[in-house]
């Protein structure tokens, strides 16, 4: 330390003690806060927000409630680490339990950001199959609806051989597992398209999808985002609908399940993968009262996954979805 001044040096610490709260997570979660007797507001829109599984899997549906939501995302192990939480036996009667009390449609599970089943790399793609695998079989024992997935990295081998090996290992991974019949699909998310990422273009994600067509339950997730820093026009009224006919004419509307609602930090066409609230980004509030009121969207879940600076911000950027249905 430069300064010698003991009072600075006291002053600074206070300062920094204060920036630093006992534990910041705790004080962010709502179940530390005392619940609402009246059950929260509801449009005729599923709209929700990732939502942390602290303490268990049921905490996450506790939270969602209260944080307003009618549908929610979760992460089924640590989204940055290879090993899985413990999931115990009676989880999908439990959960099922708690969603149709607290009407949470659907259930969506975000798969962990380290697979990647484009991999060129023999020992890191049979990780990544075995470790996807092991999602699929979590989103089974928890009765999710959906489980969403990055197409992957590309790296070391071009783009179409790189959505061809994506499709090969999701048919891989759930070998054996009857999906359909528990009512799971998996999605195909659009990215940002930095780089080697695949799925930057609605092509793309068309692309993996119809190789799987008959193999198992495959659809889309449409990430407002990455839509927007990938080059599409989700900013003017008229780009909006193009983007929207585009849409349609490679994936499917209909085959839109999960929208994740977030708003950009990056420009347009950047290829910068940054979320912002909503209506406080890039991107701004018009776009996303659009979206929800189109009704060829109306079967989409609005998902959110909006930073948390200030404790709260979950449940304002879930209300302020929830405050554009017409
Ligand atoms: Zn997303
Ligand atoms: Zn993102």
């Amino acid at each position: 330390m430069i300064t010698g001044d003991s009072t600075v040096r006291l002053a600074k610490r206070a300062l920094y003690t204060n920036l630093m709260p006992r534990s910041l997570a705790r004080e962010q979660d709502i179940l530390t806060r005392q619940a609402s007797k009246r059950p929260p507001h509801l449009t005729s829109r599923r709209i929700g927000i990732h939502t942390s599984t602290a303490g268990g899997i049921h905490n996450a549906a506790e939270r969602a409630y209260r944080i307003g939501c009618n549908t929610l995302q979760i992460f089924s192990s640590s989204p940055r680490h290879w090993a899985p939480y413990e999931l115990s036996n009676p989880l999908c009667e439990q959960m099922l339990q708690l969603r149709s009390q607290y009407n949470l449609k659907p259930l969506v599970i975000h798969t962990n950001y380290l697979v990647n089943l484009a991999s060129t790399n023999e020992l890191f793609l049979k990780k990544s199959i075995e470790a996807f695998r092991g999602e699929v079989e979590r989103a089974l024992a928890v009765c999710a609806d959906y489980l969403v997935l990055h197409p992957g990295s590309f790296r070391g081998t071009d783009r179409e051989a790189g959505l061809l090996q994506t499709a090969a290992a999701i048919a891989a991974s759930t070998h054996g597992l009857d999906l359909a019949q528990a009512g799971l699909t998996i999605l195909i998310e659009n990215t940002a398209g930095s780089e080697f990422s695949l799925g930057g273009s609605f092509e793309q994600v068309a692309e993996v999808i119809d190789r799987l067509r008959g193999i198992v339950p495959i659809a889309a997730c449409i990430d407002t985002c990455h839509t927007h820093v990938a080059g599409y026009d989700l900013v003017s009224e008229e780009g909006i609908y193009q983007t929207l006919q585009h849409l349609d004419a490679t994936i499917g509307l209909n085959n839109v399940k999960v929208i994740h609602c977030n708003d950009a930090k990056a420009a347009r066409g950047s290829k910068l993968d940054r979320h912002q609230h909503i209506g406080k980004g890039t991107i701004g509030i018009q776009p996303f009262r659009i979206l929800l009121n189109d009704l060829r969207l109306a079967h989409a879940a609005f998902i959110a996954e909006t930073p948390i600076d200030k404790p709260g911000d979950d449940r304002r950027n879930v209300e302020a979805l929830k405050k554009l249905v017409a």
